[in-house]
């Protein structure tokens, strides 16, 4: 069996984008927008060698809101692939759910169950890949991802936020500053 790494993308592999305009953080739109946190391309690539297989699952619910394009959401996404391209990391999975229950676009509306807390996609990996859950991890700056992560069967850490942490309720396995803190508490319980 293979294990693996779950993460979250928006503040656990970039930073959000702060909107002037609307006073308010949201995740990049644009390509340009994507900036990742330091070190968090080195901590990929030492889990990538250390036999972990990389996975994103992500909420974009920002198209079904009416505050961006599809478009504007698969630019990003490229974005972010060029990157990992760029750097040899291979992520076996990316799954992104562009749904949200009070949507305005109805085509995005309503129940879903690949929006985490919902860990339609995680089992799906899970299958599809072979995964134990019991050696492997999601990692995540939101309750969201820790419930997804723990109804899974799996380890949780959580990336303090800058952006969400006085919302935060969940107890996670761990609690840490990055994405580097998190990939040597990984190693150090490799099972
Ligand atoms: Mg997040
Ligand atoms: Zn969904």
């Amino acid at each position: 069996m293979s294990k693996a790494v779950f993460l979250d993308r928006d503040g656990v592999l970039n930073e959000m984008y702060f909107n002037k305009e609307t006073n308010e953080f949201h995740p990049p739109f644009e390509a340009a927008d994507v900036k990742l946190y330091d070190g968090v391309l080195e901590s990929l690539k030492v889990l990538q060698k250390n036999d972990y297989l990389l996975f994103i699952v992500t909420n974009q619910p920002d198209h079904a809101k009416g505050k961006a394009s599809l478009d504007d959401l698969m630019n990003v996404r490229e974005e972010f692939q060029r990157i990992f391209n760029e750097n040899n990391i291979r992520f076996s999975g990316q799954y992104y759910c562009f749904h949200h229950p009070e949507g305005i676009v109805p085509e995005f509306s309503g129940h879903c169950d690949c929006r985490k807390p919902g860990n339609y996609f995680v089992m799906e990996a899970i299958k599809d890949f072979d995964v134990d859950a019991r050696s492997s991890w999601f990692i995540g700056d939101r309750d969201k991802d820790i419930i997804c992560g723990t109804n899974s069967g799996l380890r949780t850490i959580r990336i303090r936020s800058n952006y969400y942490e006085y919302k935060n309720k969940t107890d996670a396995d761990f609690v840490v500053k990055d994405l580097k803190e998190a990939s040597e508490i990984i190693l150090k319980n490799n099972l």
